[in-house]
């Protein structure tokens, strides 16, 4: 079946979960994120229809399918009003790195309760004093008897309050050249040494961004996820379906705005015809479709190459899509604030708090910036410049 035309199988799965979205919406979420609560019965009734962990194995718990299929969910989600940021965290990257790269133990451990939504697994990787440039890396993992012991701080780690762990990356060091390759450790959050506090940020969402510390925090020795060898390799097995993830979940809030924007023009009327009639507010509401249609296409493709195994390619695929969502998505809120005019800024509508949640994958997980690098020295082949 071409990524062009979705198989019935994917059509019925992306029916469904809209048809759950549209059961909980925008006004559920909002009153659960304003009050600073997690969407708790979404998540758990997601979990219960299968729909969290659509990609992992079917052996463990899950559906069986792959990113695909885990981004349609995200993505309807959003186009609801409801979209669950955790799956970006949760099933793609640490579902799939365990299921990638994880011991027979580890995958029975955590593969089913990530299936299901009874367990949640944040993922962090940003440092204070790293930023984009993840070779800065400073969280030390050493051997101590059989054990690891991981200090360094993070930040940004979204959700630690409601999972039971977190997949850290951090560095071991070389025995024979003495330099630190970045190496994957499941610490489980009531481990004594890992505290984290709370960041306050300007966005109306469930989750939460943390600070975290670790402080001498003493490991077994299965928290090594995969091999301490291959650690950028696996590192990249998770980082591409963030990537694809982000770009779902973005892309699904811009389906919303949009949503929101077409529906009042065709019925607000402030001379004799509806607003929608306005040329000035019809073309950019349709140029913006456009655009949201082509970053999703993207996306798509960038999903399809990753279910292939086609890791490469999908690495530039993920950068492009990522980017493109969080282009067009900004562009397409913008929009849809303006046609609502005031009420593009009332809570009611719920538009102005989409300003800051797409303009999110500007930055996060990798900066716009970051992605016109890597697109100018691997794609074009141009000279680094940083
Ligand atoms: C809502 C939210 C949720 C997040 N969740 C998580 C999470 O769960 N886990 C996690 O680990 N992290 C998470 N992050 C962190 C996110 O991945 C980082 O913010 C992102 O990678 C950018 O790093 P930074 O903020 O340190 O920016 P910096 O690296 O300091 O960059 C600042 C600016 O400088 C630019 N810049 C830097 N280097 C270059 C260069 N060489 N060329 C051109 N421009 C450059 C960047 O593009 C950016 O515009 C989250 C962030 C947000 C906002």
């Amino acid at each position: 079946m071409s990524v062009f035309i979705e198989s019935p199988e994917r059509r019925t799965l992306r029916r469904a979960v809209a048809d759950l979205g549209r059961r909980y919406g925008a006004a559920y979420f909002q009153a659960k994120a304003r009050a600073g609560l997690p969407t708790e019965e979404l998540w758990s009734e997601a979990g219960k229809l299968g729909y969290l962990g659509v990609n992992l194995p079917t052996e463990y718990g899950g559906g069986g399918a792959g990113i695909s299929e885990l981004a349609i969910v995200l993505e309807e989600l959003g186009a609801a009003g409801s979209p669950l940021l955790m799956l970006v965290v949760s099933p793609a990257i640490c579902g799939t790195v365990i299921a990638r790269f994880g011991t027979e133990q580890q995958k029975q451990r955590w593969l089913p309760g990530l299936a299901d939504g009874t367990r949640r697994m944040a993922f962090g990787i940003t440092e204070p004093d790293a930023g984009s440039n993840s070779h800065r890396i400073a969280t030390i993992a050493r051997r101590d008897g059989d054990d690891w012991l991981l200090s360094g701080r993070k930040v940004f780690v979204s959700g630690i309050d409601h999972s039971d762990a977190v997949l850290f990356v951090g560095r071991t060091e070389d025995a024979a050249t003495g330099k630190l390759k970045p190496a994957l450790f499941v610490v489980p959050r009531d481990t004594p040494g890992f505290e984290y506090r709370p960041i306050p940020m300007e966005l109306v969402t469930a989750e939460r961004q943390f600070q975290v510390f670790l402080d001498e925090v003493r490991l077994p020795a299965d928290s090594l996820v995969g091999d301490e060898n291959a650690g950028l390799l696996q590192l990249f097995a998770g980082l591409n379906p963030e990537r694809i993830m982000t770009a779902a979940f973005t892309l699904g809030l811009a389906r919303q705005a949009l949503d929101s924007a077409v529906e009042y023009a065709r019925t607000r009327t402030v001379w004799d015809t509806p607003i929608g009639a306005h040329q000035g507010i019809s073309h950019p509401l349709a140029q913006c479709t456009i655009e949201v249609e082509l970053a999703r296409l993207m996306m798509q493709k960038a999903a399809h190459l990753y279910d292939c195994g086609d890791d490469a390619a999908a690495g530039e695929a993920a950068n492009m899509a990522k980017y493109a969502a969080g282009e067009a998505a900004c562009r397409a809120v913008d929009q849809a604030v303006q046609t609502l005019g005031g009420n593009g800024l009332t809570q009611e509508y719920g538009l102005a708090a989409l300003i800051a949640a797409t303009r999110v994958a500007r930055v996060a997980p990798v900066s716009r910036e970051m992605v016109l690098n890597y697109v100018a020295q691997h794609t074009l082949g141009l000279p680094k410049s940083y």
